[in-house]
């Protein structure tokens, strides 16, 4: 039996780090083309799988999904499949381990107590598997390994008397971690945030009057849609085809938004809980040009998260702002690869120097954080190869420390170069002439102060992570 609970657990061992679009409206129209536009707008949040979800006929659901990024899955004829609706959900997909499977893809879609029912899912519920093994146990079965079937089972067998609400609320309370959902039910757009607000969640009006939901407001801004708020920690927003809201909040609300979406997950030209990205990143490289003045001829950031924080340093040091590297636009984000070796080799595939700009000078390089250290290594190496006299890394972010439970790619202590080494070590093992980074005060401020989660800095987590919990991250 022992046996059998480690095998599961190894299965089950998945991490998302995706985005989700929702949107209803009056009158039934082609929402998939709208839901594939948000969901371009969101690629960056995952390069796995793409998919869709509408319901028609009030009771129905059409969705099509598939590995691969939007553009691949969907084309005129997959995108003619699903048919004009009220209502819909998409989902774009990173997962960090395990088989890339079609069977992980979402949205969820399922038949459920209150007929179909189709549920989108960002972040990385920690204690699912306690969940899906405690309903196994009692004869349900799972076809997949993500946490978002079990939150999917979880609400279905919370839901009594047809009240779908309650259900979620319900099932929402006994999920730790972090979940920013779109559910789509009876014609009904549910959007929830969990209780720490870890994942970012936005709520928009496209000009037609239909309300749309996304993990960051770039994907409003690609459906033509204005921002009208963030949903809240622990809310429970439900919207009906006639434009009505409900919200209801779940309990013990203390806000902790992760801080790494203003350093690197999201686009810069996202608002997350009401603070410009971009405001963010460019504060940050102003105040890292207080703190650490280099005797140097330029300053460059590393494309493309760092852009933004080198031209706040160069802004307020008066260093002028070169390019120093170029990134190839069709290679996707280091880390898609799922092995240390592919993610290597697309290090050097990714990026290249701009020789003339670099040669023989004194370089102030920013990024926008170092997790395992491959790639400011590689970095530095290119700069000097192709004559940079020195190279000075300044980072945007503190020293990542503490692997993340919530959904951020950062899972065991042993792959963080921070957990081990210290500053200068870590500057020895880059090969750069100098390294600083951000001090985490800092870094709150520029993001607007406080309730955030930082725990892969300093490694106080928002919600108490049990040794079993953390058991599972530990399998590779
Ligand atoms: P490395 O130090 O080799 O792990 O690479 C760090 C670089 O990867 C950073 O400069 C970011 O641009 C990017 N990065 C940081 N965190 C993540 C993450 N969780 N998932 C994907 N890419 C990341």
């Amino acid at each position: 039996m022992k046996n059998e609970a480690v095998i599961c657990d190894r299965e089950w061992k998945i991490k998302e780090e995706c985005g989700v679009f929702g949107i209803i409206g009056k009158e039934p129209c082609d929402v998939a083309r709208k839901i594939y536009f948000g969901l371009f707008a969101l690629q960056h949040r995952g390069q796995e799988s793409a998919g869709i979800a509408v319901s028609y006929q009030r009771t129905k659901v059409a969705y099509y999904k598939n590995l691969g990024l939007v553009n691949d899955v969907f084309g005129d004829e997959e995108l003619k499949l699903l048919p004009d609706s009220k209502v819909g959900v998409g989902h774009v997909r990173y997962s960090t381990t395990g088989t890339n499977n079609v069977v992980n893809a979402q949205p969820v879609v399922f038949y459920g107590k209150l007929g179909r029912m189709a549920l989108a899912h960002n972040g990385n519920v920690i204690n699912a598997d306690k969940i899906k093994y405690d309903m196994m146990k009692c004869g349900h079965i799972f076809q997949s390994s993500t946490d978002s079937e079990v939150i999917s089972a979880r609400i279905n067998y919370r839901i009594q008397d047809k009240n779908v609400v309650d259900g979620v609320i319900e099932a929402c309370e006994e999920f730790k971690g972090a979940f920013s959902l779109v559910i789509m039910a009876e014609e009904r757009l549910i959007a929830v945030r969990d209780r720490l607000g870890l994942k970012p969640l936005v709520l928009g009006q496209t000009p037609e009057g239909e309300y749309v939901v996304a993990s960051e407001s770039c994907a409003l801004d690609a459906v033509g849609a204005i921002i009208v708020r963030d949903i809240e920690p622990g809310e429970v927003l439900t919207i009906d085809t006639d434009g009505n809201m409900e919200s209801r909040y779940l309990k013990n609300i203390d806000k902790k938004a992760c801080i790494f979406e203003y350093v690197y997950l999201a686009r810069s030209d996202s608002v997350i809980d009401g603070v410009s990205v971009y405001d963010a990143r460019y504060e940050c490289g102003r105040m890292l040009a207080e703190l650490y003045k280099i005797d140097a001829d330029l300053v460059s950031g590393v494309p493309d998260s760092a852009l933004v924080c080198a031209k706040g340093y160069s802004d307020v040091s008066g260093l002028p702002m070169v390019d120093a590297i170029t990134k190839n636009r069709y290679v996707g984000r280091t880390f898609i690869q799922p092995s240390q070796s592919m993610r290597e080799n697309t290090v050097s595939i990714k990026l290249n120097a701009f020789r003339n700009n670099i040669k023989g000078k004194r370089i102030v390089l920013i990024d926008d954080s170092i997790v395992r250290g491959t790639t400011s290594k590689k970095i530095v190496d290119l700069l000097k190869k192709n004559g940079a006299k020195e190279v000075h890394m300044i980072i945007g972010s503190p020293i990542v420390s503490y692997p993340c439970f919530f959904g951020v790619d950062m899972q065991t202590k042993e792959q963080l170069i921070g957990s081990k080494l210290s500053k200068d070590e870590i500057c020895k093992a880059i090969g750069a002439d100098s390294l600083n980074y951000i001090p985490i005060e800092y870094l709150k401020k520029a993001c607007g102060g406080q309730g955030f989660c930082c725990a892969c800095f300093d490694g106080i987590y928002p919600e108490e992570v049990e040794q079993e919990d953390l058991d599972k991250f530990m399998f590779e």
